[in-house]
């Protein structure tokens, strides 16, 4: 596949060989060929080159609550799609392999094939996942404009660290996105993960008022954000946003870097009392036997049951007509969505 051309980037008046790319708040000061944080946008003369355009990773047919999404069409399949290389270097990450390395195998799909792909699938929406989608923005913009012809829905999974201009274009286009907030420590982000919390937090305030169907996940990382203080900025910034907004809390397994032990299961529990009142929706995951319930906030009925991924849904019904969700019981709207 030819290389690409980036965009976001300027050039400094009196140093006319050096690029900037204003992707994210690293910006990276780039040299002919030589390659940005992310390990993906690379320096040209005048401009940025994308030699992984179109290198995906992998693609999986996934249950829609493995991303997790939890109120958005649940009990759906999702198209899931990931690329190579990150902007942040977490060292607990799950995925290092694709996401701090780009010599993994790969396949060549530029933006129109891949749609192609997931309408054939038979699956209603595709998930930009698995490493960060957002260092490839350009083919992201591409494919999901393409996606939203098809009527395919786009889900966006993601650490929501680039700057406003960029995350206005791509939150134009999605639908539905679970974006981490890592962490609520400005240090820890830039010192620890290599990300900015102030852009993550911009993006989160941006997806809100730009209507997407936002949830976020943080991962609860033995001796790097599992002190209480650090929980309860996350709880206060995301109650102000919307107590509406789904919390997905993860438990952590030694991976990577970060040998600390895993997250016990009693503080997940803990956390979620102390969210209690202020968020309407708490989940925890990546916990063997784990039981996510959503219910009605009007009358209390179980809308949505989840074992793993085995779903039931005993009370949540669906008007086909105007494609919104309601409780069967009392007839309410669900906060869930299409
Ligand atoms: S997207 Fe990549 S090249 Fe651009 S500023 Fe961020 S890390 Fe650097
Ligand atoms: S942001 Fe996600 S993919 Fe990137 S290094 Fe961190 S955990 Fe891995």
């Amino acid at each position: 596949m030819k290389t690409a051309e980036g965009r976001f980037f300027s050039i400094a008046a009196d140093r006319e060989s050096l690029v900037n790319c204003e992707l994210c708040p690293h910006r990276c000061v780039l040299k002919p060929g030589s390659f940005g944080q992310c390990r993906v946008r690379q320096g040209a003369d005048g401009g940025i080159a994308l030699p992984f355009y179109g290198s995906i990773s992998s693609i999986s047919i996934d249950p829609i609550e493995k991303k997790p999404l939890y109120h958005f069409r649940p009990g759906s399949s999702i198209f899931s799609v990931g690329f190579l290389g990150c902007n942040l270097h977490c060292p607990f990450c799950q995925n290092w392999e694709i996401s701090q390395q780009t010599d993994m195998a790969f396949r060549s799909i530029g933006p129109a094939e891949l749609i192609r792909l997931a309408a054939d699938s038979g699956t209603r929406a595709i998930a930009y996942t698995y490493s960060e989608p957002l260092v490839h923005i350009e083919y992201l913009l591409e494919a999901m404009t393409e996606a939203k012809k098809q009527g395919l829905a786009n889900v966006l999974v993601s650490n929501g660290c680039i700057l406003e201009a960029p995350a206005r274009e791509i939150l134009a286009l999605t639908d539905a996105a679970n974006i981490d907030l890592k962490s609520f420590s400005a240090q820890t982000y830039s010192q620890k993960l290599g990300g900015d919390l102030s852009a993550v937090c911009r993006f989160l305030e941006l997806a809100h008022e730009m209507a997407v169907h936002l949830e976020v996940t943080t991962l609860i990382v033995t001796g790097l954000n599992d002190n209480k203080g650090e929980i309860e900025g996350i709880i206060e910034f995301l109650s102000t946003l919307s107590p509406d907004i789904p919390w997905h809390l993860s438990a952590y397994h030694p991976a990577y870097k970060w040998r600390e032990a895993a997250t016990k299961p009693g503080l997940l529990q803990e956390i979620k009392a102390m969210v209690r009142g202020r968020l309407s929706y708490v989940y925890v995951g990546n916990i063997w036997g784990e039981e996510n319930v959503t219910s009605c906030t009007h009358c209390g009925k179980a809308l949505v049951e989840r074992q793993g991924y085995v779903i039931s849904k005993p009370n949540l019904e669906f008007n086909e007509t105007t494609h919104t969700y309601f409780c069967a019981h009392c007839g309410e709207p669900a906060h869930i969505y299409y």
